[in-house]
């Protein structure tokens, strides 16, 4: 009988799964507890591959001999409990697609900073005429494109969820660029399962593979002293060290591999900002492992347009800069952008919370806030943690609220940044969109 594969969830990576396993000969079904989007639909109907929508029906979804779920189901749902029940295995996406493909994999995790990265080590290897795919969290299914569009090379973006469904799948070249608190609720509140699932991204690294690594980050350190990783290690740091082979050195970028030593002005780096050098030696080590011309990743290095939501500058209006940085989704990244601007600042943050601790952007918004503007539904845990300690605060319940309150406390010289710490599901459909509304509230100033 034919092995029976089951897919949770009918969107990019879940079709492309579906398709995958329809074509290597599975009898497929995809189930998804709400709609799938009418794309999705008509590529699976296209492959004549069954599905069902607003639901899991048990008796069609617990005879799988296989799982493959998407990364936004969480474990604690009815379907994934009553599989495990059932000792049904579950996997990945890319845990299923890596079984067909001998590509080579480079893949990158973090808690941010992800899809900078992924982006601009894609931008890099374009650029160099490799046959390079995207995929992971950006870009199509790794599924699909090795069902029907192969290349030589996949950039593919990894985020805990996805590495938590992971199991044989080897990363050739593995990028961790840092561990900081996020998504907690998705890991029983405790931080040493999700440092876990981001380090399932160097399992089953042999000395032939890469492990390119934040050397400052404590927490990756203490994990590493831990886990003795069998890979070739290439930590990289903002300046040099002992050991760094990614570092800077009186403005210049420094890059030592086993084919001699890579370097390029740091002024010339299209992307700005401390954690963006991070980035940028991240993808340019990787580059470097993979043979690619010095040349050819300095010009990448520098003519990469950057993307959308990270960091973004909208518009100057009155002498006021606009920033928007809606995937800053967590503390950590909007840590990030208070340090790298050198202005006075109006903050716009809020949103759903997921069990942050504001303390660690405390100084910076002691330091560089001229006000404070909480955009959410519940602005009650932003209060209790910033009454008293910024000079102005203000409440807003939409865009449109919250950017005419910035262009009203913002002074000439100043920065709005939209930086909110937090998910945007209360207000916004996504980011994407938190991010829109910012710009369009902001170019009708
Ligand atoms: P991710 O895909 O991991 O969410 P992004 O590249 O989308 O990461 O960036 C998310 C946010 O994190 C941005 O707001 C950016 O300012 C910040 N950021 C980017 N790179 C880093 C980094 N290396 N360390 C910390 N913060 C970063």
């Amino acid at each position: 009988m034919k092995k029976r594969i089951v897919i949770l969830g009918g969107g990019e990576s879940g079709t492309g799964a579906a398709i995958l396993a329809q074509a290597k000969g599975f009898d497929t079904f995809v189930s998804d507890f709400s709609v799938i989007p009418a794309k999705y639909k008509e590529m699976l109907n296209a492959h004549q591959i069954p599905w069902e929508e607003g639901k899991h029906t048990e008796e069609l979804v617990l005879n799988a001999d296989e799982i493959i779920k998407s990364p936004g189901i969480p474990d604690k749902a009815p379907v994934i409990v009553k599989s495990k029940e059932k000792n049904i295995p579950v996997i990945s996406e890319i845990e299923f697609a890596g079984r067909y493909t001998t590509s080579k994999m480079i893949c990158i995790t973090g808690s941010n900073g992800k899809t900078t990265t992924t982006m601009l080590t894609y931008h890099i290897l374009q650029q160099a005429g490799l046959d390079v795919g995207l995929a992971g969290n950006v870009g199509n299914s790794l599924a699909l494109q090795v069902a029907e569009s192969p290349h030589d090379y996949y950039v593919i973006e990894l985020s805990s969820f996805q590495l938590d469904n992971m199991y044989t799948f080897k990363a050739d070249i593995a990028i961790l660029l840092n561990i900081t608190p996020d998504h907690l609720d998705r890991y029983n509140y405790d931080m040493q399962n999700y440092i876990n699932a981001k380090f399932r991204i160097i399992q089953n690294q042999t000395e032939q593979d890469t492990f390119i690594f934040w050397n400052d980050d404590p927490v990756i350190a203490r994990e590493i002293a831990k886990r003795t990783p069998e890979a070739t290690l290439y930590p990289f740091s903002a300046e040099f060290k002992p050991g760094v082979k990614g570092y800077t050195i009186n403005n210049n970028v420094m890059i030592e591999t086993s084919n001699g030593t890579f370097t390029m002005e740091q002024d010339i780096l299209a992307l700005t900002g401390k954690h963006n050098l991070y980035n940028s030696l991240a993808a340019g080590i990787a580059a470097r492992i993979l043979d690619i011309q010095d040349e050819k990743i300095r010009e990448s290095l520098s003519d990469f347009a950057g993307v959308e939501h990270r960091l973004e500058k909208v518009l100057r209006i009155r002498g006021v800069d606009y920033i928007n940085d809606s995937k800053a989704t967590n503390v950590n990244s909007c840590w990030y952008a208070l340090q790298s601007i050198e202005t006075k600042i109006v903050l716009i943050l809020g949103g759903t919370d997921k069990g942050n601790d504001y303390s660690e952007i405390e100084e910076l918004v002691r330091k560089k806030a001229r006000a404070l503007i909480f955009l959410g539904v519940d602005n009650t845990k932003l209060h209790d943690f910033f009454d008293g300690k910024a000079d102005q605060i203000e409440d807003a319940h939409s865009m449109e609220e919250a950017v005419s309150k910035a262009y009203k406390l913002a002074e000439k010289g100043d920065t709005v940044l939209l930086s909110p710490c937090c998910a945007s599901f209360d207000l916004f459909k996504n980011y994407e969109d938190r991010g829109e509304q910012f710009k369009a509230c902001v170019r009708d100033l």
